[in-house]
């Protein structure tokens, strides 16, 4: 079995929820078995020493950005950033709204959690409509930190996430 098709054969699928008419992709699975979280690093790992020579930050987003960042960014020796939902994070932070595919949202990171021109990757579970990672983005350019590009397991292609990152480079593990 390959890294790939084991990570594929961990994904579970849910329809209408958390509404009717969602198909909920859930990760669970993946944490639940080490061989398959081991394999989903690995293949983080590999996407970022082949297409970038230096990385300083990785920018986890919440929640399930949390369960693979700081895996990856202990791989590469570098830090791992917060991205948490409004009124979670303590001292002075930046916050922007965003509407996500079931409701709206507002992400907050800390005001010294980048330093400006940090080049930084993005990390979530899914790319749903892009609005979560473009509003993660939307923080990075508030912070004058350089986006290198989004990684994500799991990107939904009939939502278009891509469209709306355009400007940003996205790597996905699986698509549905
Ligand atoms: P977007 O902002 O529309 O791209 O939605 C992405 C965000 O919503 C991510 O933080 C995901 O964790 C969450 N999300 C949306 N759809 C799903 C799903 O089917 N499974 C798991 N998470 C989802």
């Amino acid at each position: 079995l390959s890294k790939l098709q084991l990570l594929q054969r961990h994904i579970r699928t849910f329809p209408d929820f958390p509404k009717k008419g969602i198909l909920f992709r859930d990760i669970c699975p993946i944490l639940k078995d080490p061989a398959t979280l081991t394999a989903v690093t690995d293949l983080f790992e590999e996407h970022v020493r082949k297409n970038y020579k230096e990385v300083d930050l990785i920018i986890g987003l919440d929640a399930r950005g949390f369960l693979f960042g700081p895996l990856l960014a202990q791989r590469l020796g570098i830090g791992f950033v917060l991205v948490r939902k409004k009124g979670k994070l303590p001292g002075p932070t930046l916050s922007v709204a965003y509407d996500l595919e079931y409701g709206k949202a507002e992400a907050e990171i800390q005001e010294d959690a980048v330093a400006p021109g940090q080049k930084v990757l993005l990390i979530d579970d899914l790319l749903a409509t892009g609005g979560t990672l473009y509003a993660a983005c939307e923080l990075m350019r508030k912070q004058q930190a350089e986006v290198l590009g989004c990684m994500v397991i799991i990107e939904l292609k009939e939502l278009n996430g891509i469209d709306r990152l355009k400007q940003h480079s996205v790597f996905s593990l699986v698509q549905y």
